[in-house]
């Protein structure tokens, strides 16, 4: 692993930078991702398997105790017509996400082994807390990587956040870890109580863990956050920007969050060192209900995934 090439203080500098100095801390992140990895945008189909979740985290609309949202779970049988959609539009990876529950874990049991039989594709899943067999037993069925972002280093703000354990989430990442799962994690930006320092900190916690994810914040309906400002589309993106510098090799995504906050942001973030794209495969009447960034949130489609590549002046793979 990379050694930080940063101090404390260089990282809050770096974090505040706009004008010139932004534009450098752009154009380093992308020569270290060039010269790493190519200038190529790597895609992803994502399939949002289920809103219902057991978490009651303050952002997140699938929280357990949002009333406004009509739950669902698709079937095995849309869930696998999906996947090969996917893979005949030529996309490599199925991204299987859902919110925190045992009968989306079950279901994952079932899906995982028929897509890796059929098509011995990349299975990416992103589906909560699970304890330390399930991880393996996902691996064994042939998914190859997880995202469990730790969300917030710091445990107090992480509790008061999310009414969940610290300790536990942590644990959970390094049993994905263990599992020989590739690992996908990182946190929020921009929540409401967090500081400069906190950020700082999660940059820290993430090269102890080995990150590819950072998400702004977008304040949801439904949630107890719901009236708070929207993440600062500067600070994420610089935030990915040093995220690249310390991770050559990481895989970054430019979430759809970004386009949310600002036109062009996942063009931005690819210009702030990015280098995945997750197009969404949900069906429409699913997609509307599967609520997280926002209600309205921006729905990534393969056009769009195209037009963006474009705009950074990347290849599509
Ligand atoms: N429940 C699962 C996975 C689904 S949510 C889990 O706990 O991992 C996937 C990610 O969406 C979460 O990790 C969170 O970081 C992000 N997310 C949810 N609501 C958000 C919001 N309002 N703003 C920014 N990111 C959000």
């Amino acid at each position: 692993m990379e050694n930080i090439t940063f101090t404390r203080d260089e990282l809050k500098n770096q974090l505040q930078s706009s004008g010139v100095q932004q534009q450098e801390l752009f154009e380093r992140a992308r020569q270290v991702r060039n010269n790493a990895q190519g200038n190529k945008l790597n895609i992803r189909g994502v399939i949002e398997l289920s809103n219902s979740c057991v978490e009651n985290c303050m952002y997140c609309a699938m929280r357990r105790d949002n009333r406004l949202i009509d739950r669902y779970t698709l079937d095995e049988e849309t869930i696998l017509s999906i996947a090969d959609q996917i893979i005949n539009a030529g996309i490599p990876t199925v991204f299987l996400q859902s919110g925190e529950s045992a009968k989306s874990g079950y279901l994952l049991e079932s899906v995982i082994p028929e897509i890796y039989q059929r098509y011995n594709c990349d299975i990416l899943l992103c589906a909560g807390k699970k304890d330390a067999e399930t991880y393996k037993r996902y691996k064994k069925a042939g998914a190859n990587g997880y995202i469990l972002k730790f969300e917030m280093s710091n445990p107090s703000l992480f509790e008061k956040t999310t009414g969940a354990s610290h300790a536990e989430r942590l644990s959970c990442i390094r049993s994905i870890r263990s599992s020989g799962m590739k690992l996908g994690t990182g946190n929020i930006s921009g929540l409401p109580n967090q500081t400069l320092d906190d950020i700082i900190d999660d940059i820290f916690l993430a090269i102890e863990l080995s990150p590819e994810f950072v998400s702004p914040f977008i304040p949801n309906n439904g949630t107890p956050y719901e009236k708070a400002p929207k993440g600062n589309i500067d600070l994420t993106l610089n935030l990915m920007a040093i995220w690249r510098i310390v991770f050559p090799n990481a895989l970054i995504p430019t979430v759809s969050a970004l386009e949310y906050i600002h036109p062009d942001g996942q063009a931005a973030g690819l210009n702030a060192g990015a280098n995945v794209i997750t197009v969404n495969f949900t069906p429409k009447q699913n997609r509307d209900k599967y609520a997280i960034y926002a209600k309205d949130r921006f729905v990534v489609s393969l056009e769009h995934a195209f037009k963006t590549a474009k705009q950074a002046d990347m290849s599509l793979i």
